[in-house]
């Protein structure tokens, strides 16, 4: 269900979501989760039961667990663990078999204008011909609606998502001309200039070098300070320990959920995977 190629620019419904829904992008630097206190304190994303199958084979099976305000959760678990389907079901590209999902008070379906989703690297076509400005471009689409045409406000939220990004020289690329790190900067800008406030990376480090490793590990520890909400699957766990906060550990159920320290402290990794070597 979810998008074929990752420049068509909308996910599933979200052309059809009605201007009044869109929250009014923001360049402050203090999203909702600002407004609540103390950053890590109220959830703003709940798993309740959530359970998603692809025909009889449950791929993400009860899971319930909690998302703080502004805080960096990795996503962890094997492969076909379910790590991508509960992205995609976050995002509301998946349809539930049991439980419920809720963003603030609101259904995923609702609250797509604050939803980014940075698709895994394999999944994007690196040859579509495309610049880094038409990437990130791509971001303002789902609050012009189908009449609304580019205006002002909409070049200054790009140029303002380039400019934090560090992308504003590189804006006349192609995307393909780009270091790794460079092209997932691009994507980060393409949410940015939507004026989401929680982000859903799906393997963000994955196929990066150390340097481009380190230098979004920094952008995504800056955003902690900004209040903003990281979610992402990894599959590093010195990377996990150092730049989360939060983690949960998944094997198409929840095998644990909480602050990082906790979930992967060598003891409680040695209960889920006596063989591995934490
Ligand atoms: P992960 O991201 O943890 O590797 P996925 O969420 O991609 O896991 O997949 C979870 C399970 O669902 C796996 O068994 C996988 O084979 C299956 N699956 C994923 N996508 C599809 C699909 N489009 N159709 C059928 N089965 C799928
Ligand atoms: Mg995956």
């Amino acid at each position: 269900m979810s998008p074929p190629s990752e420049f068509r620019p909308l996910p599933p419904g979200s052309r059809d979501t009605p201007p009044s829904v869109v929250r009014p992008p923001s360049s402050s630097a203090c999203p909702p989760c600002c407004d609540l206190g103390p950053a890590h304190q109220h959830d703003i994303i709940r798993l309740q039961d959530v359970t998603v199958a692809y025909g009889r084979r449950l791929a993400v099976d009860s899971v319930t667990a909690q998302i703080h305000c502004g805080s960096l959760t990795a996503i962890l678990g094997p492969n076909g663990a379910g790590k991508s389907t509960l992205l995609r079901a976050i995002l509301g590209w998946m349809p539930l078999s049991r439980g419920e999902i809720r963003i603030g008070d609101s259904h995923p379906q609702h609250a797509l204008p604050r939803l980014a989703y940075l698709p895994q690297r394999v999944d994007v076509d690196w040859d579509f011909p495309i610049t880094v400005r038409g990437v990130v471009e791509q971001g303002r689409y789902p609050a012009l609606g189908a009449f609304r045409r580019f205006q002002a406000i909409d070049h200054q939220l790009v140029d303002n998502a380039l400019a934090e990004m560090k992308l504003t020289a590189l804006q006349d690329r192609q995307i393909r001309a780009l270091s790794g790190g460079q092209q997932q900067r691009v994507f980060l800008a393409r949410a940015l200039a939507q004026g989401a406030d929680i982000f859903l990376l799906d393997e963000p480090f994955a196929g990066l070098d150390a340097p481009s490793a380190a230098e979004l590990a920094a952008v995504l520890k800056s955003w902690e300070q900004l209040h903003r909400t990281v979610v992402a699957v990894l599959h590093d766990l010195p990377m996990a320990r150092r730049v989360f906060s939060h983690a949960l550990l998944l094997d198409t159920r929840l095998l644990a959920s909480g602050p990082v320290a906790e979930v992967l402290a060598p003891a409680s990794l040695a209960q889920f995977y006596p063989a591995a070597n934490a």
